[in-house]
């Protein structure tokens, strides 16, 4: 599918205004892929009619393409209802901070709790306290206790005969005798949600009233999270969602779906059963999952945040001359930096041969030296390369730190880059004829 979008972009190369037509085009590749990502389709609904609104009539920057465009205003969207903003877990003016962690059996409670105690300490420097409130299945409790030892971090639990919202009570007051943090209390799961799991979830909840209920949700349950997350979120308020099990193949879209139904943000992400694999959420990283399309998202970012518009203009008209200096390949070169692979700066140039790029490729590894080279080059030389002679080219090699056959290497690359242009503009002027201008 995601090749299919890209197809869908190609396409569109003409420019100026976001058309009506380049939406409707692009929109059911997203919904599509929004679907396939196992998005509710209410949600998929809502969303492709708001976006479809916001996007006919924009500008197009001029370093993208209109179906590129859309694909940011789309991107940008998604971000934005995901809860834009990474978004941080609550803190107790008055320590402890409670935090109640709940959810359906296997969606991944416990182990998350033991996550978030290590994540809790580690990089916010705190002293958690982890409580054992699943008396049902068997073993949760040993469980907890496994990866407290594991963690070197206190378990507080009193077996599977006292009832849950007592253990919760005590385990608050023996945490502040201790002068602990964070109190994360694991609770009980079911395999569906049912009323004697809510009535004892409130329970605890009154008893204890926590800083934060987290949701931990499956996000391989896919289309089921969206009611999952509204019965919880009716019975008890939830203040934050974690998503586990993100490592898998899934898209991800019940992070979209349960953020849209509770309009409660998307605290963590399970990246792994591993105890160091939770990761404070991205709502942009998601979107891009989602959407199934990372490398056309992150080059329309680079182009957004590192091109510069009318520089790029410049380029553009330097390169349908093949007049382009060592001067620009330097400044090319800081950019090609901050962006990643020249190749793909010169892709996103509306008219660039992908074929033609291939063979221009520039090991990043050897910028630096690159660089150093170019330095060392009067402005002279670099604005005519061909009176480089063998002394000159000595100079250049030592002033550099490098060899002479590298400065030989760098000019050649140089002369290819050149000829690549050239031919790619005649190539575009061709097109042009064929076409009656575009
Ligand atoms: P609970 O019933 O909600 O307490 O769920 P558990 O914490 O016992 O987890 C259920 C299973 O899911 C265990 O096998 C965990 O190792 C696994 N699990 C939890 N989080 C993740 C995750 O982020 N990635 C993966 N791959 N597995 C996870
Ligand atoms: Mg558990």
């Amino acid at each position: 599918l995601a090749e299919r979008l890209q197809h869908t972009i190609d396409k569109m190369k003409s420019r100026g205004k976001v058309t009506e037509k380049d939406v409707k085009e692009m929109m059911r590749e997203v919904r599509l892929a929004l679907l396939e990502a196992d998005v509710n389709f209410k949600v998929v609904k809502k969303f492709v009619n708001d976006v479809k609104e916001r996007a006919v009539g924009q500008e197009v920057m001029k370093s993208l393409t209109p179906g590129q465009q859309v694909i940011k205003v789309v991107n940008d969207e998604l971000t934005k209802l995901m809860g834009g903003e990474q978004s941080k877990i609550a803190h107790a003016q008055k320590p402890p901070t409670v935090v109640m962690m709940v959810g359906l059996q296997g969606a991944g409670k416990t182990t998350t709790t033991a996550k978030l105690a290590n994540h809790l300490r580690k990089h916010h420097n705190r002293q958690p306290m982890m409580v054992a409130c699943d008396i049902y299945r068997p073993a949760a409790i040993d469980q907890l206790e496994t990866l407290g030892k594991e963690l070197n971090m206190p378990v507080f639990s009193m077996g599977d005969k006292e009832k849950a919202v007592n253990i919760a009570t005590k385990a608050i007051e023996q945490a502040k005798e201790d002068h602990r943090d964070y109190v994360l209390i694991d609770t009980a799961g079911r395999l569906h949600v049912d009323e004697a799991l809510m009535n004892e979830l409130v329970e605890i909840k009154e008893a204890v009233n926590p800083d934060e209920i987290l949701l931990v949700v499956d996000a391989m349950t896919g289309q089921d999270a969206v009611n999952v997350a509204e019965s919880f979120h009716e019975s008890l308020g939830i203040t934050g969602v974690v998503l586990t099990k993100l490592d898998g193949d899934t898209r991800g879209g019940a992070a979209l779906s349960v953020k849209a139904v509770t309009g409660t943000p998307i605290k963590f992400a399970g990246m792994g059963e591993k105890i160091d694999q939770l990761e404070p959420f991205h709502p942009d990283r998601m979107a891009s999952r989602i959407l199934g399309m990372g490398d056309v998202l992150s080059l329309i970012e680079k182009a957004q945040t590192s091109v510069d518009e009318t520089r790029a203009r410049e380029l553009e008209e330097k390169m349908r001359t093949a007049d382009i200096t060592f001067d620009d390949f330097l400044e090319q070169l800081a950019q090609v930096r901050n962006m990643g692979p020249l190749d793909e700066l010169l892709a996103m140039i509306p008219g660039a041969n992908k074929k033609l790029l291939k063979n221009v490729q520039v090991d990043e590894s050897h910028i630096g030296r690159i660089e150093a080279i170019v330095r060392s080059m009067t402005s002279e030389e670099k604005q005519n390369p061909s009176i480089l002679n063998a002394s000159r080219k000595r100079r250049i090699a030592k002033g550099s730190g490098t060899s002479i056959q590298d400065v030989n290497r760098l000019l050649k690359q140089f002369e290819e880059m050149k000829k690549m242009m050239k031919q790619m503009t005649s190539m575009q002027k061709g097109k042009k004829k064929r076409k009656g201008g575009f």
